[in-house]
């Protein structure tokens, strides 16, 4: 069967990761020096070149210490995985695509995913910024995740969620979002959805004097005094955008975040049953890929390049 491993060549692979970790040449992974002798290639995949450091004399290969180290599947096939992970591929069809076993591929994807969450930069955001927060049905146990906005109506156009603020005990942790427009996103599962649990989040990632738009939702009536400008909208009163300045623009809005939460609610279907364990990292994983995409940066390139600092 054609497969797309097959059609990767394993020696370009090799060459990324080289180039990605040592853009001025091989470093000793060690002692970081640069007096490196090429010691022949690796025993079962031709194209790995393996190395000795003339300070320290350790041995090294282009793989050591990086999370493809030491693994049965060959590169290509990590990172045609990664690839497929950015697209949002279920592990089912990455398991088709590849020609692994789909527990295999469970393994990969989930230590891919970890590891990108684990590593991804700190965002900082500024200039104007909405905050919102949804609530995402996901158990102990693992059980099909759900993104439900507060407020969200059945077909039969009963209110479902509405203010039942969830808590992690309810089994419906509240995911706190916060995109600058035009700019990067931060979204945080919380414990509960407290002023003393936001605060100290917004402060370590939003410049002071940044202008935020929110809802009416009290958790946010201290921004002001925390070293924010401040302007709400009243969704209750059937508000969804204002101009307040008069220039026509509708300015005060959440809409951006709201957009947003459709991404990841998308985002979050082919995965069924993910566990509240589980959940951060799934949004760590988003929150890399939209700001990756946000940076205008091609995806693989990106994950690569963070797997591998
Ligand atoms: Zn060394």
């Amino acid at each position: 069967m054609l497969t797309l491993s097959k059609l990767i060549d394993e020696d370009k692979c090799y060459e990324t990761i080289r180039t990605m970790r040592w853009p001025d040449g091989v470093c000793c992974t060690d002692c970081g020096a640069k007096n490196i002798t090429k010691r022949g290639k690796h025993a079962t995949y031709s194209a790995r070149q393996r190395y000795i450091c003339g300070e320290c004399g350790r041995h090294f290969d282009d793989l050591t210490d990086t999370i493809f180290a030491g693994r049965h599947q060959p590169l290509k096939t990590w990172i045609a995985c990664l690839y497929l992970m950015g697209l949002n591929v279920s592990n089912q069809q990455i398991a088709d695509e590849l020609s692994l076993h789909k527990d295999d591929v469970h393994q990969m994807t989930s230590e891919l995913r970890q590891a990108v969450a684990d590593k991804r930069p700190e965002v900082q955001l500024s200039g104007t910024v909405e905050f919102d927060e949804v609530y995402v049905t996901a158990g102990h146990k693992g059980q099909p995740e759900q993104v439900k906005k507060k407020g969200a109506r059945d077909a039969d156009g009963k209110l479902k969620g509405l203010r039942g603020r969830g808590t992690l005990e309810t089994e419906k942790p509240p995911i706190f979002g916060m995109i600058q427009r035009g700019g990067e996103v931060v979204i945080k599962m919380l414990a509960n959805v407290q002023q003393q649990t936001i605060k100290p989040i917004i402060q370590s990632m939003v410049k002071p004097g940044t202008l935020i738009y929110t809802d009416e939702y009290d958790i946010y009536a201290r921004l002001e005094t925390w070293g924010y400008a401040h302007k709400s909208v009243c969704h209750s009163a059937g508000e969804y955008a204002r101009d307040d300045d008069g220039d026509g623009f509708c300015e005060v809005h959440v809409n951006t975040m709201e957009g947003f939460w459709s991404l990841l609610r998308s985002w979050l279907r082919p995965h069924r049953g993910i566990s509240q364990e589980k959940l951060p990292i799934y949004l760590g994983f988003f929150e890399f890929v939209h700001n990756a995409r946000k940076r205008g940066k091609a995806l693989l390139g990106s994950l690569l390049s963070t797997l591998l600092v």
